[in-house]
């Protein structure tokens, strides 16, 4: 199975690929994940990466065909790949359809979470993350059962991502309008796409997410 999250920035796109990795078995390709360790690692493209992250616009199209095609080529995910991130704009769903079809799969589902922008600003604002497990939170509407302990792994150290500040957020928010929500028509006319309503609590756009699977 191949699955596509589609939404904006904060949308909750990596939430809930974190629970179709726990429940479902299937991988999680996120680009902006894989460009962010490769930024904090120095490497080349990092290096490359880094100036397009920082002012909130899409790296190019070859970097990031390039990081999901290696992984995909790998042929890890047996059980099959959830996308988070990736296809951005029409070219990469382009190549992501041209890369699949060599290992005799396609796009099996593509999930548009709906949600509008001033909640995402605001979601996006309070976000971060545990440093040593991932698990997500928010100043506003997830906070730490135990102030300042992560409830799964028991940290006490979390991060920030750079660009969750108000002025990147702005130019993700465009990039996304530009170049990535017309890719909600191009997966329609490949009868592929399902909404859920992103703007629901988390328990319920997984309960909506599920539903989709389920009639799939
Ligand atoms: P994300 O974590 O998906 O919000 O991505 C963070 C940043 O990484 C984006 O603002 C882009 O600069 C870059 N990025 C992630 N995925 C892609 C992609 N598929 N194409 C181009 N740039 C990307």
């Amino acid at each position: 199975m191949i699955l596509i999250l589609l939404g904006p920035p904060g949308a909750g796109k990596g939430t809930q690929a974190c629970r179709l990795v726990n429940t479902k078995g299937l991988v999680q390709l996120s680009t902006g994940d894989m460009l962010r360790t490769a930024v904090a690692s120095g490497s080349p493209i990092g290096l490359e990466a880094k100036a397009a992250m920082d002012a909130g616009q899409l790296v190019s199209d070859e970097l990031a065909v390039r990081i999901i095609g290696q992984r995909i080529a790998a042929g890890e995910g047996e059980s099959g790949y959830i996308l988070d991130g990736f296809p951005r704009n029409l070219a990469q769903a382009e190549a992501l359809e041209a890369m699949l079809a060599k290992q005799d799969m396609n796009v099996d589902l593509v999930v548009e979470l709906k949600v509008d922008d001033a909640a995402m600003s605001r979601r996006i604002a309070g976000r971060y993350t545990c440093a040593k497990c991932n698990e997500g939170y928010n100043d506003s509407f997830k906070p730490p059962r135990v102030k300042g302990i992560c409830d799964v792994c028991g940290s006490d150290r979390f991060v920030r991502r750079p660009d969750d500040n108000e002025e990147t957020v702005q130019a993700r928010l465009a990039a996304y309008h530009e170049q990535t929500a017309p890719l909600a028509k191009y997966y329609a006319q490949r009868g592929v796409l399902r909404h859920v309503d992103g703007m629901a609590g988390i328990d319920e756009v997984w309960r909506q997410i599920e539903a989709v699977l389920e009639a799939a």
